[in-house]
């Protein structure tokens, strides 16, 4: 999948509307647009890149999960906390195959996840 085409890609260039909870110059997070808790939002790098697998600078990981806590923090999650996802690859149930990290709260979330 070329840049060019990637679904989260176009997202991060405004080609395809997105509601916008958080921007930096390089990550940005928006609605999911099929959401699995009250709060969903998901955290992508501009920056493309496939997959967890295909990362090789650790302060991209990084920089999501960081942008995550500050958004719980900032929308008041943080206190009764949340859950952070990567899926990665089929078997992962990754679906859009740029990097993303979820920020799921406002319910309990219930482990093992399915
Ligand atoms: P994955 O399944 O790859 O971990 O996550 C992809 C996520 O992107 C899914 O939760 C899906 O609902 C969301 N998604 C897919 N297409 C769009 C879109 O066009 N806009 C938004 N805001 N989210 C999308
Ligand atoms: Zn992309």
């Amino acid at each position: 999948m070329s840049a060019a085409a990637c679904l989260f890609c176009r997202i991060v260039r405004g080609e395809i509307p997105a509601t916008l909870v958080y921007e930096s110059p390089d990550v940005i997070a928006f609605r999911d647009i099929h959401p699995q808790a009250p709060y969903h939002v998901v955290i992508v790098p501009r920056a493309h890149v496939a997959s967890l697998a295909e990362v090789t600078d650790p302060l991209v990981p990084g920089r999501l999960a960081l942008v995550a806590a500050e958004l719980a923090r900032r929308d008041g999650y943080a206190e009764r906390g949340y859950r952070t996802v990567i899926n990665t690859g089929p078997d992962g149930g990754q679906t859009v195959f740029h990097l993303h990290l979820h920020l799921l709260a406002g319910r309990l979330m219930t482990w093992p996840p399915g």
